[in-house]
């Protein structure tokens, strides 16, 4: 067994447990492991394991490994900031992408969505604990958007995403957590048909699983501790 086999294990019991604690059935939750700055060869180790959605947010990084691994049949998720004019090869080359954050990128992902494959899922990126620094449509930019999405052709609004203020605190990540369901609750009311939480990386997602998190983005508990990039 190669460590990230191991990782890999001891992560989908962390997720097991979670998903046992809050009554939610495993299978109900996604594990996208995020292989950025990681090689090739570790996606297939992880994949010889039985991985199979992989998270990139670097986009020629992305590109280069999806072109390596193309004897593979992956999932592949973009999940890092876009820029504007690069969301041809995004839309050509992912299945999901999770960091749709203003209009014009949503238009122009739908717009450059290869016809011979099924509508791109999204999620819409969502500044949660409110940092400057933070990419993500702000709580209240959130209605006006997903409605202004959900009626483009070529995507398919599956949810919300977040990236949360670091925390130790168990409690405090679990506040932050449960806004973002909230949101996605109040957006089902008026009438989305959203169904797709992402949120909860390697040292939060129980507390996001436990908040109802349905996709949970984990890196380094798989892969190992990242350079600084
Ligand atoms: C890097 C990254 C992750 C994974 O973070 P870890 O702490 O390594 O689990 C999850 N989501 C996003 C958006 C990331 O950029």
């Amino acid at each position: 067994m190669t460590i990230i086999s191991d990782n890999l294990q001891a992560v989908k019991s962390r997720l097991a447990l979670a998903a046992a604690s809050a009554g939610r059935p495993c299978e109900d939750i996604l594990l996208l492991a995020v292989s950025k700055t990681w090689p090739a060869q570790s996606v297939r180790e992880a994949n010889a394991a039985g991985q199979i959605a992989f998270g990139e947010s670097y986009l020629q990084e992305a590109l280069d490994k999806i072109a390596a691994l193309q004897d593979l049949h992956l999932e592949w998720h973009f999940i890092g900031p876009i820029q504007s004019n690069k969301t041809r090869p995004i839309a050509a080359h992912f299945d999901w992408v999770h960091s749709v954050d203003r209009l014009k990128v949503a238009e122009r992902l739908s717009e450059a969505r290869p016809t011979e494959l099924p509508p791109l899922n999204v999620t819409l990126q969502v500044n949660i604990s409110r940092e400057t620094t933070k990419s993500g449509a702000l709580p209240e930019e959130v209605t006006a958007l997903a409605q202004a999405v959900q009626l483009l052709p070529r995507l398919k609004l599956r949810g919300l995403m977040a990236i949360p203020k670091a925390s130790e605190d168990y409690a405090e990540q679990r506040a932050q957590f449960r806004m973002l369901k909230v949101l996605m609750s109040e957006l089902n009311e008026i009438g989305l048909k959203m169904d797709t939480l992402s949120m909860g990386m390697s040292h939060d997602m129980e507390a996001a699983i436990v908040e109802g998190a349905t996709i949970v983005r984990v890196g380094s508990a798989i892969f190992g501790t990242r350079e600084k990039y």
